[in-house]
């Protein structure tokens, strides 16, 4: 399904975009040498809960998870790239952590994840990884407008990741959203421009470009949700809620504190 939402559902819209953004921006100010990635999960609850809003986590099973998921947010740590369950684990210093959070405010989600290092060791090659995401993210935003295609943002996407060095999976990718976290259409990245579904005003889409340093394949943690990189290597994530506008995308996703 893909909904086209109206200016009313556009405005919780916004509202859900600046609470998972600032809940992400405060975790990342509180994520340091020796947290708990469950006390990041605690925090992610409480901050949820008192805004009102309802996780869209806790009670995801989707076929290729162990479901329900049963946590608020998810946490990737080095390897761990995506749907990470937060587990009993201290952070590190030099650790690339991997923040994933979508939650519905008022019946409209949104969605966004943030890739940093923990402490003060910055690895050269996780700041790369982790700005080779981000650079792709402004690059698949900046191809978002009326009348683009899907197949352009992918492409987008791809170009930025690719002439970076990374393999690109596309297993797993971006997605519109609205009512429900994961809708139609998929938005992988890497594409060919010109191909797939015409951008309208007032379509959500979570762009979320994904890396691993050495490979595109992917295993499973045995805990049934983590998804890791099949060599080991170090991986980087970024991820916006946007929104179609008349003439451009506007980002949903930011912080306001
Ligand atoms: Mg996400
Ligand atoms: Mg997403």
């Amino acid at each position: 399904m893909i909904e086209i939402l109206s200016q009313p559902e556009l405005g919780r819209a916004k509202e859900a975009g600046a609470l998972v953004a600032n809940i992400l921006h405060t975790l990342k100010s509180r994520a340091t040498v020796g947290t708990n990635l469950l006390d990041i999960d605690q925090w992610a609850k409480s901050m949820i809960l008192e805004a009102g809003g309802v996780s869209c986590y806790v009670d995801y099973a989707p076929s290729f998870g162990r479901g329900p998921f049963g946590h608020y947010i998810c946490t990737g740590v080095n390897d761990a790239v995506l749907h990470g369950l937060p587990t009993d684990y201290q952070l590190a210093d030099g650790d690339l952590l991997t923040l994933d959070l979508a939650v519905l405010k008022d019946g409209i989600a949104a969605d966004s994840a943030i890739s940093f290092i923990v402490g003060e060791t910055k690895p050269a090659e996780s700041v790369a990884m982790i700005e080779a995401t981000e650079r792709a993210l402004r690059a698949g935003i900046e191809a978002a407008r009326p009348g683009a295609r899907i197949g352009d943002l992918a492409y987008a996407i791809g170009s930025v990741l690719s002439e970076a060095g990374y393999p690109v999976n596309t297993e797993f990718g971006g997605h519109g959203i609205g009512s429900t976290m994961h809708q139609e259409p998929h938005v992988p990245n890497m594409g060919r421009p010109g191909r797939g579904y015409k951008l309208r005003p007032g379509l959500l889409l979570a762009l979320e470009p994904w890396v691993m340093a050495d490979t595109a394949q992917l295993v499973t943690d045995a805990d049934g949700w983590t998804l890791r990189s099949a060599t080991g290597c170090r991986t980087a994530h970024s991820e916006h809620t946007i929104a179609i506008t008349n003439d451009g995308a506007e980002i949903l996703t930011l912080p306001t504190l």
